[in-house]
């Protein structure tokens, strides 16, 4: 699936089924003060983990890499994408986000190294992602969206299906309908996977390496690696006794900005009140 502007994209797609269905897009207005009953979907506020990357062309044959080492990625992960001659290759930082690139040279030197290939007409991008860290109550997220409203797996940072659930349950809900019934798909499509997302994450980072090592060989092992995440990504009575400690434990790093640093994440950030360097 291809994110941006251009016909073929999953934006451009979205665009298109709005206007269809008598939407008005206002392209670089910001809108301030959302009203009531507004589905408010402007994004990340907060930075919880950081994805940097290139963008390019390439010779290399269709794959999907990715590799797990906190050198490479701390806490999250490296990844190459190829498809049909164009190529992602990104690192996804859960912390250290002010050396972005030190990080992504690592990822590109490790995949140069495995698989030789040369990079044409590479452009960089970076962004930001938000992950709620206040217990996902379904009230609290009546009329937001996506990462406005942090939903999204806490254990790799995947949102795109939770923005599109939620806009759409948002979208669909009715003041004077059946709230209960509201709550009950929130729960079912957000809420019980989100809260599983959180103990995974928690599970993940305290196994280390030797547990990237393990999850890895666990994945490989199965039928298929989306059958694998499936069951992973599943929600578990014992995911829902443990998310307490989980949401506890998530998002305690301080995310200091720096004078001087041009990371994605202080970059964001610049003109607001600064720290000075440590
Ligand atoms: C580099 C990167 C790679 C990612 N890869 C994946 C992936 O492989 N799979 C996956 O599932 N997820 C991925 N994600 C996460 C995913 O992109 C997001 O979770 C998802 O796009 C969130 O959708 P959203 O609509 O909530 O917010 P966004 O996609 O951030 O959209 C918010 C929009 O609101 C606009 N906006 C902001 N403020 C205002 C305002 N005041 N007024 C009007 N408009 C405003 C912004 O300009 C933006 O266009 C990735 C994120 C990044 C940064």
């Amino acid at each position: 699936m291809r994110r941006g502007p251009d016909p073929g994209t999953l934006d451009h797609a979205l665009a298109q089924q709005a206007l269809a269905a008598g939407a008005e897009i206002r392209f670089n207005e910001t809108v301030r003060h959302p009203d009531r009953g507004d589905v408010v979907a402007w994004g990340p506020r907060r930075a919880y983990i950081l994805a940097v990357g290139y963008l390019f062309t390439t010779d290399l044959a269709d794959g999907t890499f990715a590799v797990l080492d906190d050198r490479l990625a701390p806490q999250g992960y490296g990844y190459l994408l190829v498809h049909r001659g164009r190529a992602t290759l990104a690192t996804c930082l859960f912390s250290d986000f002010h050396r972005e690139a030190q990080y992504l040279e690592r990822v590109l030197d490790f995949f140069q190294r495995r698989l030789g290939f040369t990079m044409r007409e590479p452009r960089r991008f970076g962004g930001f992602r938000y992950i709620g860290v206040n217990p996902p109550v379904p009230g609290d997220h009546l009329f937001f969206a996506g990462e406005a409203a942090g939903v999204q797996d806490a254990l790799w940072g995947f949102g795109i299906r939770y923005a599109i659930r939620s806009g759409s349950l948002a979208a669909a809900f009715n003041a004077s309908g059946d709230r209960r019934e509201y709550i009950r798909q929130w729960e079912e499509k957000i809420g019980r996977p989100l809260r599983a997302s959180f103990v995974n994450r928690l599970v993940f980072q305290a196994g280390g390496a030797l547990g990237y090592r393990l999850l890895l060989r666990w994945i490989a092992a199965g039928r298929s690696p989306g059958d694998r995440l499936r069951r992973l990504y599943a929600p578990a009575w014992w995911k829902s006794a443990m998310f307490p400690l989980a949401h506890r434990a998530f998002g305690r790093e301080e995310r200091p900005v720096l004078a001087g640093c041009i990371c994605s994440w202080c970059a964001a950030r610049a003109g607001e009140a600064v720290a000075g360097p440590a």
